[in-house]
């Protein structure tokens, strides 16, 4: 059980069972274990990293000066195929497993392949020709000359309500845009491109009137296409840059049409959540394997502490909803990769991917933010000491509970896929595939009566119905994987 704690390979062979994907992940393991986590650790504990604004000549060059290993931390990931798999092979699985095993040893990496990755697919799927063989081939590089991507959205008013929050104009100029406004929350800032939230000129208020548009870091004319304000100082995923970005009349390209932003934009939120969702599951893994390497050697009472009956069950226990957290995450990941190609009208199969990804990006974050919690208890006293590294985990896990929309939204997104979609009968049948899924047959029940309350009853009473929701549903979804898991010992 140790070895699949303390390998992200290894888990997921025994979760998924053997793949054509593992030599690849086998050398990414590697290099994490030979030099990957010293790097990580030194990034985390250097703080912010300083944004040089201008060059010796006093041009604004914006650029985001990490130590030089840092740049090859990054660049390892890309290599290894987290962007040019999912495109050579048509298929997302690589890039989310390569997601899994980076986010185990540094989750705010992950962020970076992840924005790259929620850029390449719109622009693969709503850029046209020309923007696709202009930009597509950079980001799909094989060497470190690859281009990264980025999702800016956020402004200052917030996140969560995009529709009253994004004031960034975009302006019409010839067969391009021209935006204005300021990102406040800019992940990734210096990526060569980005996709990013504005409102068109003349659209209407609210989400309706938001396209999306891809917009490079340098204008044609070569000069700088946006600026960093600043660089924020964040409590941890530190080995990725936030900033907040400016954009002054950015050339930009409209991707699908104007009317559709919305659905792109959430499109591309719902590739991050994925992917942040696998991500919250290797970082349980990582708390974990850390809590169990250290009950194993920590005397008290005359006995390791893993072999006192209480802690040995809670360990038991976490076992189990890292494996279900992990079922959830990768129905999730496995529906994406079916529908992301679909546009409107969406399917049935989309609004199921739909339930089960907001269910994912909640459930699987608030686990690993417990599980993180837990962790630095097992650890006792010395679990708030930076030298044994669970403290940083739980800094990783408030963020990742955070970003890509917090708990809250994904639960009322969650309520709203359910009310306009019936998606939990989509996801009873979906689940029965596998037998029969009594518990979830039983909330599905209870989630009908709820629908005959009144909006605001809804609403209000609806949290731990939806919490219930997202456990019986990774329960019942475990049971489907083909992995070893189901004869592997859940004891230690
Ligand atoms: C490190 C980091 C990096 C980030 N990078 C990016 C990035 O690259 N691109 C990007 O676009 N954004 C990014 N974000 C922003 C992130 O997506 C937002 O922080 C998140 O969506 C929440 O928005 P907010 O912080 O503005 O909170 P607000 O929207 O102001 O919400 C405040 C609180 O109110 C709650 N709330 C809001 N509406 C409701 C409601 N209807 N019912 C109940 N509760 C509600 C929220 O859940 C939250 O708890 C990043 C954030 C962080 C922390």
């Amino acid at each position: 059980m140790f070895d699949a704690l303390a390998s992200p390979h290894h888990f997921l062979r025994e979760m998924i069972g053997p793949t054509a994907h593992d030599p690849a992940l086998k050398d990414y393991e590697q290099w994490w274990e030979q030099e990957g986590r010293a790097i990580s650790d030194s990034v985390d504990r250097g703080g912010t990293p300083w944004l040089r604004m201008f060059d010796a000549a006093g041009k604004r060059v914006d650029e985001i000066l990490y130590p030089p290993d840092y740049w090859r931390m990054l660049k390892q990931g890309y290599r290894a195929g987290v962007l040019w798999r999912a495109f050579e092979q048509d298929s997302l699985l690589p890039a989310f497993l390569l997601i899994y095993l980076t986010s185990f040893y540094d989750s705010g990496l992950s962020c970076p392949y992840t924005v790259s990755l929620s850029t390449a697919l719109p622009l693969a799927k709503y850029g046209d020709d020309r923007l696709k063989e202009r930009f597509l081939p950079k980001l799909l590089r094989q060497n470190d000359e690859v281009w990264q991507g980025a999702t800016w959205m956020t402004e200052i008013k917030g996140g969560s309500d995009l529709g009253a929050s994004v004031e960034t104009l975009a302006v019409r100029d010839g067969d391009m845009w021209r935006l204005t406004g300021d990102k406040y929350f800019a992940s990734n800032a210096g990526a060569e491109l980005a996709v990013a939230a504005a409102r068109p000129q003349g659209g209407p208020l609210g989400v309706r009137g938001l396209a999306l548009y891809l917009l490079p870091r340098w204008r044609s004319d070569g000069e700088l296409n946006y600026t960093i304000r600043r660089l924020k100082d964040k409590i941890a995923t530190r080995s990725v840059p936030t900033g907040e970005v400016e954009l002054r009349e950015s050339e930009a390209y409209l991707l699908g049409g104007a009317e559709e932003g919305i659905y792109l934009i959430l499109e591309v939120l719902n590739v991050s959540r994925v992917a942040n969702s696998l991500g919250s599951v290797a970082l349980a893994q990582r708390t974990l394997a850390d809590a169990l390497g250290f009950a194993q050697t920590r005397i008290a009472f005359g006995k390791r502490i893993l072999d006192h009956p209480l802690l040995r069950r809670q360990f038991e226990e976490r076992l189990q909803g890292l494996r279900q957290c992990f079922a959830l995450a990768w129905q999730a990941s496995q529906l994406l990769n079916e529908v992301w190609k679909e546009r409107r009208p969406y399917s049935e199969r989309y609004h199921l991917f739909r339930l089960l990804a907001h269910l994912a990006k909640y459930w699987t974050a608030e686990f690993a933010a417990q599980t993180a919690k837990w962790g630095m208890e097992v650890h006792g006293g010395l679990g708030v000491l930076e030298e044994f590294r669970v403290e940083r985990w739980l800094r990783e896990a408030m963020i990742l509970a955070i970003w890509e929309g917090t708990a809250h939204r994904q639960l009322l997104d969650a309520l709203e896929v359910i009310e306009r979609k019936q998606a939990h009968h989509l996801l009873l049948a979906f689940a029965e595939q596998g037998g029969a899924c009594p518990d979830l047959r039983q909330i599905t029940q209870e989630i009908d009566q709820h629908l005959g309350l009144s909006a605001e009853q809804r609403e209000f009473r609806w949290e731990p119905l939806g919490r219930r929701l997202a456990q019986t549903t990774a329960a019942a979804l475990l049971d489907a994987l083909p992995g070893k898991h189901k004869t592997a010992q859940g004891n230690f």
